[in-house]
């Protein structure tokens, strides 16, 4: 797949709550979004609502050079609690020349090393859901002061 092809879409590696989210969301907006996982149930499951669904080890770089991840301008690694596989699957993005690699971390030492090896945004989702959640919660509470 030359890298033309997929210039203005999304890969998202992981379909865990997160990525599952991020994938559907994007979809419905318009973008188009291949998506990637390890697990069978998992894209069989999300393959009735995703259009680009694939079974693959993203840390292998073969895998995702098969599937044409260098021809993506934009990747997000959803995968958070399995640290090693997430930084593999970034440096490998970043290898095939992925330009914009961003990345979800679960703590601050993950999303330092995710940075030092070179992913463009890092992203933290239980840390700023706890601020946003934090945010709606005191806004509430100083209407009762
Ligand atoms: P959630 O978004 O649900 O909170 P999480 O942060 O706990 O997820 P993981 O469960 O580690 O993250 O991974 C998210 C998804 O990524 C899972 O569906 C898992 O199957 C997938 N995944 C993990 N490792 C790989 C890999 N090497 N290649 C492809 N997919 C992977």
């Amino acid at each position: 797949m030359g890298r033309d092809r997929h210039s203005n879409a999304v890969l998202i590696i992981g379909l865990g709550r997160f990525g599952g989210t991020l994938a559907e969301s994007l979809q419905r907006q318009g973008q188009h979004v291949v998506a990637v996982d390890e697990n069978r149930e998992l894209v069989q499951e999300w393959s009735g609502t995703l259009t680009h669904v694939v079974e693959a080890d993203a840390t292998n770089e073969a895998a995702l050079r098969q599937l044409g991840a260098d021809g993506f301008e934009r990747a997000v690694v959803a995968i958070g609690t399995g640290i090693e596989a997430s930084l593999l699957a970034t440096g490998v993005l970043l290898d095939l020349g992925v330009t914009e690699v961003w990345a979800k971390a679960i703590t601050r030492q993950h999303g330092r090393i995710l940075e030092r090896i070179g992913a463009s945004h890092v992203v933290y989702p239980e840390r700023d859901a706890g601020e946003r959640v934090a945010h709606l919660l005191s806004g509430r509470l100083t209407d009762f002061v």
